[in-house]
């Protein structure tokens, strides 16, 4: 069976676990997790990040750090993960939910406006595929109605906007080291901080709502309780995995984009069938986190998902909307989301992976070609 996906080892994971663990410090925030957050200064500019349990942690700092109080209204893509609206749902949010465009998976900028009322709060938008949202306009909504900004850049290491990094463009950044996304750590997260003023009560949400870490850097001759916070903090057995992953993102990410152009230029020949591939808008790059086609229907991708099955391909369908779910539904408040539907019913995602070889990877295209020139 070709898997979906499979996580890869770039070389030195155990070994740096062995020299984290063996070194006496395993607990969070140790050496391992500073080499990581400085990486991610130096390659993207991020002025503060923290590293996290999970994608889902960073998420739920920045409802924190944004504020978010019952009642509060948050605008973002029905079709994403849960995890973007639960975060805000522990706070007491409204989830407004907004449809996402014609031409790709993500949030529909030009519907966002409409829904801002006086109890909105914070915009969250997601870099589906690690393709960017058009920042341009949500900043520009953003600030005519002072809202929060937050990037689900969950899938998005890697990955700019007109020349910026996500994640450094909104108010706070979210990313996941999941071991499904390029950069893994089984699981594992982090939250970037992009305005200094955030920046104290960041590092005090992270430690448990303590000032522990003024504590160590000798600010203040002891510490205590003095904020909201939980235990966001990953231990330093993840941040060195991580670590070992950072030292080769340049290998990992060529070789991904090498696997999305392979299937992007041996799948042109569905768009005749009416078969959608991925856009990437001017604006935005491409960092290969996954290669999707998008069927006439829903009937059309199962029998698509089956006939791979058959070939011992596991290609997977992805989310549902999130304002149709058995938890949010009754909660919705009734407009239908006609594309986040129709990327429920007709997206499907092919195997990627760093180890897929091109034997296997032609094996794909090939069974999908054939797929589609069966007499129907
Ligand atoms: C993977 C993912 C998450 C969750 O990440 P975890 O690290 O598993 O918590 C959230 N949002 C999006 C868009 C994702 O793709």
């Amino acid at each position: 069976m070709i898997p979906f996906n499979k996580p890869y080892l770039s070389g030195k994971e155990l070994h740096y676990i062995s020299d984290g663990v063996l070194s006496g410090k395993i607990s969070g925030n140790g050496k391992y997790t500073q080499l990581c957050q400085a990486f991610f200064k130096e390659k993207f500019g991020f002025k503060q990040s923290l590293l996290t349990s999970s994608c889902t942690d960073a998420l739920e700092m920045a409802a924190l750090l944004a504020n978010v109080q019952p009642g509060d209204e948050v605008i973002m893509p029905s079709y994403t993960f849960v995890s973007t609206a639960n975060a805000f749902v522990l706070r007491g949010a409204k989830i407004v939910f907004c449809d996402s465009r014609k031409d790709h998976p993500g949030m529909d900028e030009e519907s966002i406006e409409e829904l801002i009322t006086t109890k909105t709060k914070a915009i969250v938008c997601v870099h589906y595929a690690g393709v960017a949202c058009d920042m341009d306009k949500i900043l520009a909504i953003a600030k005519k109605h002072k809202l929060f900004v937050v990037e689900d850049a969950a899938q998005a290491i890697d990955s700019y906007y007109k020349g910026r990094p996500l994640g450094r463009i909104g108010d706070f950044g979210a990313f996941s080291f999941h071991e499904t996304k390029n950069i893994i750590s089984g699981e594992g997260g982090m939250l970037t901080v992009n305005h200094p003023e955030f920046a104290k009560r960041a590092e005090i949400i992270w430690e448990k709502g303590t000032n522990r870490s003024a504590f160590w850097r000798g600010e203040v001759d002891k510490y205590g309780w003095v904020d909201v916070g939980s235990s966001f903090l990953p231990s330093e057995v993840v941040a060195a995995f991580l670590y070992a992953q950072l030292e080769n993102m340049e290998t990992i990410q060529s070789q991904r984009k090498a696997i999305w152009k392979n299937y992007w230029d041996g799948l042109q020949p569905l768009k005749e069938k009416g078969v959608q591939l991925p856009f990437i808008p001017e604006y935005a790059t491409n960092n290969a986190h996954m290669f999707y086609l998008v069927c006439n229907n829903l009937e059309e991708r199962t029998a698509l998902i089956e006939h791979l099955k058959q070939q011992q391909i596991n290609a997977v369908f992805h989310y549902l909307s999130l304002h149709k779910s058995p938890y949010y539904h009754t909660k919705h408040d009734g407009r239908g989301l006609p594309q986040s539907d129709r990327y429920e019913d007709c997206l499907v995602r092919l195997p990627f992976y760093y180890e897929l070889n091109e034997t296997n990877q032609n094996l794909i295209i090939n069974s999908i070609t054939d797929f589609y020139e069966r007499p129907v």
